[in-house]
């Protein structure tokens, strides 16, 4: 028996597990369960991560967790559970499979393309973090954090499973054409780890041509990786080739510890009724039973899946409108007594179950991800955010008595574009700008002259944020101003 921990979630959560539940009890998953609680009642309970010690406990010692959808309650505050479990974890991989099932009728379907795709989302980074500030009375920033390690577990990850599925093409989706320096480290980073597989195809794309390319030509595309925020909406969009978000199955990745879930939220406005369609939880648990080297398991559930479908069985948010849709415990009964068929297409085949040992490492402390080539830093300047409705000459005129010789106001900008010492009339201003101080070129400082420039800008000033401007290795590692 592997020992795994389940958290039936909240919403369809707890009817969509049962009917998975019970499909694994009729396949003779050698699965046990402990039970764990997270989500809304917990959040409800006053336990502001949305997990009770003993859950933590509980996923720390067995290494995956199944989970059903669970609620991010609003207004209160909180961060999402869902978010929280996959970064405190550090599953680095989101892993999302879509493929065209027979019996679930689409535009491609009906059209003979068939759809395959795998999307690998990086879960940890990202303005996914939510970490945001508001500057001023009218104006919010968000932090978008993109890391070279983070990168690389994600993107090593993505081609190691391609190799292993043998897969025709590794893309790369970015916006490294505006994102110059989050978006292409993670570009850059994606070339690098390419160059060790050169037996596989690699090429980039930009996600907003991607995302044409993905409604006219969906089936050039084999494997994709992304940053988390454009995964996030990539990932919908193919779930919607393939049939909607009740057939979007996700497995988190790390090295420690593994979540499986579904795609799709709690679906409040089905909640209870137990009409919600299974299948997207069911292909998560399939996914996971590869995970846990019960193959065999996994083919037996899937064929009948997939022959059910094919038969033109479906719950009420899919499917032949003229026939009578099943309900979520009927629709689960119907597969399992679909065990032993085998579908028409993809039928899948298995080696004998070959269960895996998973053993979580008891750690003593973090372990720190970081570069291994020390780079050559130099602080260059800093850019200061401040509150003002002035002008832009009328902040230039007070600012620029505080340059140095050493730490000269090169420009000011508003929402990122340049509005001093050239600009335009038409350049529409808000309460925020920021002010450039950066040292002459070669020029080195230190942090105390940014400290000091804090002080006596403070005095002219209401200033609500401050970046560093660094070079690494001699070269400038920030973004010009628009128009700079
Ligand atoms: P949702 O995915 O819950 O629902 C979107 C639509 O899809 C609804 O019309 C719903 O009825 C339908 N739908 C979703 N799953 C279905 C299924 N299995 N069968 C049939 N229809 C299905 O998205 P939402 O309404 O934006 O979010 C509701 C809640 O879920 C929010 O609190 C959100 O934070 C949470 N959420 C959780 C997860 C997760 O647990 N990983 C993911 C997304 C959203």
């Amino acid at each position: 028996m592997i020992e795994i921990a389940v958290a039936k979630g909240d919403g369809i959560g707890p009817e969509i597990m049962e009917a998975v539940l019970s499909i694994f009890k009729a396949a003779e998953a050698p699965l046990q369960y402990h039970f764990v609680e997270m989500g809304k009642w917990v959040f409800d309970k006053g336990i502001g991560n949305g997990m009770t010690p003993e859950a933590k406990a509980t996923i720390e010692k067995l290494g995956i967790l199944f989970k059903g959808p669970m609620e991010t309650p609003k207004g209160k505050g909180v961060k999402s559970i869902n978010v929280t479990a996959r970064k405190t974890w550090n599953t680095y991989a989101n892993k999302r499979t879509f493929q065209t099932l027979h019996g679930v009728n689409t535009v491609f379907s009906k059209a003979g393309i068939p759809i395959d795709l795998t999307v690998v989302r990086e879960n940890i980074e990202d303005t996914y973090g939510g970490i945001e500030h508001q500057l001023t009375e009218d104006v919010a920033i968000s932090r978008r954090i993109i890391t070279r390690p983070g990168s690389e577990q994600v993107i090593r990850y993505a081609f190691e499973m391609a190799k292993q599925k043998k897969a025709r093409r590794v893309t790369c989706v970015h916006k490294a054409n505006i994102m110059k320096i989050t978006d292409g480290m993670f570009l850059n980073t994606f070339r690098k780890i390419a160059a060790e597989y050169p037996e596989l195809n690699s090429d980039d794309i930009i996600v907003d041509d991607l995302c044409m390319k993905m409604v006219t030509r969906p089936e050039s595309f084999d494997v994709l990786v992304l940053t988390n925020l454009q995964g996030d909406i990539v990932s919908d969009l193919c779930a919607g080739l393939v049939g909607g978000l009740g057939f979007a199955p996700s497995a988190n990745i790390g090295d420690n510890i593994c979540i499986f879930e579904a795609v799709h939220g709690t679906a409040p406005d089905i909640a209870g009724k137990n009409i919600a369609n299974p299948t997207a939880l069911l292909l998560s648990g399939i996914a996971m039973l590869h995970h846990l080297g019960l193959t065999e398991t996994a083919a037996k559930i899937e064929n009948a899946l997939l022959y059910t479908l094919e038969q033109g069985i479906h719950t009420g948010d899919f499917g032949d409108k003229s026939t009578a849709s099943l309900n979520t415990t009927e629709f689960a009964s119907k597969i399992i007594e679909n065990f032993g068929r085998q579908p028409k297409l993809g039928a899948k085949t298995a080696e004998p179950d070959q269960p895996v040992t998973v053993s979580v490492p008891e750690l003593k402390e973090n372990l720190l991800i970081h570069s291994k080539e020390p780079a050559t830093k130099t602080l260059a300047g800093a850019d200061f955010f401040i509150d003002s409705i002035l002008q832009p000459d009328a902040i230039a005129a007070i600012a620029e008595k505080f340059s140095t010789k050493e730490l000269p106001l090169i420009n000011i900008s508003n929402r990122g574009t340049q509005v001093w010492p050239t600009g335009s009339k038409y350049t529409v201003l808000v309460d925020s700008y920021t002010l450039r101080f950066e040292a002459p070129a070669n020029g080195a400082i230190t942090q105390q002259s940014i400290i000091d420039l804090y002080s006596s800008l403070a005095t002219a000033f209401q200033i609500t944020s401050v970046e560093t401007l660094l070079e690494l290795n001699g070269q400038k590692v920030y973004s010009l101003a628009q128009g700079q």
